[in-house]
């Protein structure tokens, strides 16, 4: 199973914190985990092993969309900043549209993520 984390930068200490909570189900056999870049090399930081791809701002979103879109991406952990503007707004919003789409499972907020990891 792949799950794809992704945390704006207002977000990413949450999202190493919320990798370090769930650490046990994250390291269980057959999930990997792949991110956009610069969420990537934080958590990879923290220990965590993790596949990043392009950082959000260059096309990251994109590839984890194209990802979800192929059924590839099992699941998508994003936590959005929302007091801050991204450059990249609509990768963003295809990449939760494509979850929708393709009925991928989609957390926007450790609350959420909290309730879809738990349920693996
Ligand atoms: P980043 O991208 O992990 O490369 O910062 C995240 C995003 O802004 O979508």
């Amino acid at each position: 199973m792949e799950i794809a984390i992704i945390a704006h930068d207002g977000k990413k200490a949450e999202m190493v914190q919320f990798l370090n909570q769930h650490n046990e189900i994250l390291h269980k056999k057959g999930i990997n985990l792949i991110s956009t870049g610069t969420t990537g090399e934080k958590v990879i930081k923290a220990g965590f092993s993790v596949h990043a791809l392009m950082s959000g701002p260059l096309g990251g979103d994109a590839q984890i969309a194209a990802r979800v879109a192929e059924g590839k991406c099992n699941m998508v952990l994003f936590f959005r900043d929302p007091l801050d503007r991204h450059p990249h707004e609509p990768d963003i919003l295809m990449l939760m549209r494509l979850c929708d789409v393709h009925n991928v499972p989609l957390a926007t907020n450790p609350a959420s993520a909290d309730l879809l990891v738990k349920a693996l």
